[in-house]
């Protein structure tokens, strides 16, 4: 009986059985949460014809622009066949715009400056719009270059459209999806462009190839190693700015200035017919900005009256259409899974000296051109 009285709980007494609440079965969902989920994203990513995007697109609404840049990004065939579309039709529509590359290392000041420079540009009635190429985005996916916080007073700018960097393919892939968000984000009514980009190595001669204006920005103090500020960049840039002029770093920007002054007067002169120009600003104490401003519009002045900034667009062109094909071929090829093991097998062969690299390069492309053929 000791048991009983140890073990006895109230609820079971019978005065409270209907209290009891039982185990229960359980319940089919009211609604089928897959199904739903599917056709969430089914509607989210609808892709609708290429003649509304181009309509919203001209008519400068930002949702369209934005869906249109995703459908350039998307390495999906049907995506890009109408992103291609929309870009054709937008040409007629693009061009106007001023492109200027913005490039330095990290931590000099791009987003600051871009901020400082794009409310200067929408504060005169500018409509400004910033891309990205941003080489390390596809390792850190949280690409450096698309954190809009960084931004923060540009990115509610109705004047102002900031779009991070594409994150997946190659380098050249990259850069030509940005490329092609120019003429989207021109036909969208966007009359400057400013690309930004990392100055860490490649990616500057891509933003180079795609710029009316390169603008290089430094730090006093830090060498030019440090700052990993090739000589090659500094010869592409039209005008350099020494960043953080501000407090105590003013005279030895102004130091900076000169020194950089000298240096550019060494490199041979530029086919553009311009002086390329060193400046100091403060970008987080807005100083020095309208300067910089004055300087990108004198130079504009210059090369379009000398019929250089006509020409070097042309040139782009003609760059862009060249390196597209180089890499669509590579990728055709690369991506080709017949012709994938003969690759590994002629490298094992190439390694152990039983076969020469040209040998192999040149039966690899044998096949793959045959294999062309057969599936014509
Ligand atoms: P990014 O990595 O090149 O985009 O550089 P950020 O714009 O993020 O700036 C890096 C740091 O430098 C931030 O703490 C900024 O506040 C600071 N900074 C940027 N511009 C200036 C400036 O003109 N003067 C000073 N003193 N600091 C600045």
């Amino acid at each position: 009986m000791a048991a009983d009285r140890d073990f006895h709980h109230i609820e079971n007494d019978d005065q409270y059985k209907g209290l009891n609440v039982n185990k229960g079965v359980d319940q089919p969902q009211t609604f089928n949460e897959d199904s739903i989920k599917r056709f969430l994203k089914h509607k989210r990513k609808k892709v609708m014809t290429a003649d509304t995007y181009v309509e919203g697109i001209l008519a400068g609404n930002i949702t369209m622009l934005s869906q249109a840049v995703t459908l350039v990004e998307s390495s999906k065939r049907e995506h890009q066949e109408i992103a291609s579309e929309i870009i054709t039709r937008c040409l007629p529509y693009s061009g106007k715009s001023l492109r200027i590359g913005i490039t330095g290392v990290p931590g000099v000041g791009k987003s600051t400056f871009i901020e400082s420079m794009g409310k200067f540009i929408t504060r005169r009635g500018g409509k400004l719009a910033v891309l990205a190429i941003d080489p390390s985005s596809e390792r850190s996916k949280g690409s450096i270059l698309g954190d809009k916080t960084r931004m923060e007073e540009l990115s509610s700018d109705p004047n102002a459209y900031i779009r991070p960097s594409p994150s997946a393919g190659s380098l050249g892939g990259v850069a030509r999806k940005t490329r092609e968000t120019i003429v989207l984000c021109e036909a969208a009514g966007f009359d400057t462009i400013f690309i930004e980009t990392v100055g860490v190595g490649q990616s500057e001669t891509m933003v180079h190839s795609m710029v009316d204006f390169f603008l290089l920005l430094m730090l006093a103090g830090a060498g030019d190693e440090l700052q990993g500020i090739k000589r090659g960049i500094m010869e592409m840039a039209d005008a350099i700015t020494i960043n953080k002029a501000d407090g105590n770093n003013i005279e030895k920007a102004e130091m900076a200035r000169v020194q950089y002054l000298n240096a550019l007067h060494l490199f041979p002169p530029t086919d553009s017919g311009w002086t390329p120009k060193v400046l100091t600003c403060s970008a987080f104490h807005h100083l020095g900005i309208d300067k910089i401003w004055e300087t990108i519009e004198a130079y504009v002045e210059l090369v379009k009256k000398n019929g250089y900034f006509q020409h070097r667009r042309n040139e782009q062109s003609r760059y862009w259409m060249y390196e597209t094909i180089n890499d669509r071929l590579k990728s055709d090829f690369y991506q080709n899974n017949e012709l994938k093991e003969m690759t590994a097998a002629f490298e094992q062969k190439v390694l152990g000296q039983e076969m020469s690299s040209f040998v192999a390069a040149r039966e690899l492309l044998e096949n793959y051109y045959q294999f062309k053929k057969s599936n014509k």
